[in-house]
């Protein structure tokens, strides 16, 4: 609630990443839906005016959440983690799901939901009809891993936005846990492969006609922005601390401007010339 008051105060239009399991990461028992939707509609109330993005639970992982119970597992977060929870909590979703629908109808607010961690088509054709049967909100997916990626252009006519989270998707397509300071190397977002991969989820999105966003940490740095928007995406969600500076930097310069950044630094081999490449076109403007 208080991140939804604060980011009012910035030049945010809506809010792109609402993460709901940060509500029940230290509850001991389920909230009941009725719980959920007072809490979701206090925030909705109160979130920057425009669209707000909520992405149903994303537990597992780095982010346990006790009434879950979920067994341990070797490899977490490769384990059942986001829509995968589905298969064995999909009443816990679904009230999820239903309570978000109740707070939309009493803050009257535009709200889109979107699950994590989707792997395939089918899935986000079951969250999708599961979301439409329940709601009325435009329903989306992450694209966090590198399979889902790949079959953007698969989504027509499934889901109406997709919204890339960069933090997984770099952790996935490179093989690098997140959690591991010694790999940000790896994790850095100009690498290249990210950079062809965001490529590539932008212009199948457009294509397909669905709209494109990204939510990962890496929409937060200016520069990427920039390339972002150059890269074809509609939306970014930023951390609060950085709307101004990104908003700032959007407003230096025109698409075409940025289109010819992404272009350029689409040639780069390494994070160090991509970035390069971006700073130095974006300053000679
Ligand atoms: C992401 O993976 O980029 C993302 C936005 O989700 P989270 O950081 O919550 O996993
Ligand atoms: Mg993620």
């Amino acid at each position: 609630l208080e991140d939804a008051e604060s980011a009012s105060k910035t030049l945010a239009d809506g809010v792109g990443l609402f993460r709901t399991e940060l509500l029940y990461l230290s509850s001991s028992h389920e909230p009941s839906i009725e719980q959920q939707a007072k809490s979701y509609t206090e925030i909705l109330k109160a979130a920057p005016e425009g669209p707000i993005v909520v992405r149903t639970i994303d537990a597992g992982s780095d982010k346990p959440v006790p009434f879950l119970n979920m067994p341990a597992e070797e490899n977490p977060s490769l384990g059942v983690r986001g829509y995968r929870l589905l298969a064995n909590h999909r009443e816990f979703v679904e009230g999820q799901l239903k309570a978000l629908e109740l707070a939309r109808e009493e803050s009257g607010r535009e709200v889109w939901v979107m699950a994590p961690m989707i792997a395939t088509v089918d899935e986000a054709k079951t969250f999708s009809d599961l979301a439409r049967s329940l709601g009325k909100y435009k329903v989306g997916i992450m694209i966090e891993t590198p399979s889902i990626a790949l079959l953007v252009d698969q989504l027509a006519g499934v889901v109406d936005f997709v919204s890339v989270g960069t933090n997984d998707l770099s952790q996935y397509l490179f093989a690098a846990d997140r959690m591991n300071p010694s790999l940000g190397a790896l994790l850095n977002h100009w690498q290249p492969a990210l950079i062809k991969s965001l490529a590539s989820i932008a212009k199948d999105a457009k294509l397909a006609g669905i709209s494109s966003g990204v939510c990962g940490e890496s929409a937060s740095d200016p520069a990427f922005a920039i390339l972002l928007a150059g890269l074809g995406f509609d939306s970014i969600s930023v951390s609060r601390s950085q709307v101004d500076a990104v908003h700032n930097a959007l407003s230096s310069l025109e698409l075409e401007d940025a289109q010819k950044v992404a272009q350029d630094v689409l040639q780069a081999r390494s994070a160090e010339q991509a970035k390069a490449t971006a700073l130095r076109e974006i300053g000679a403007r």
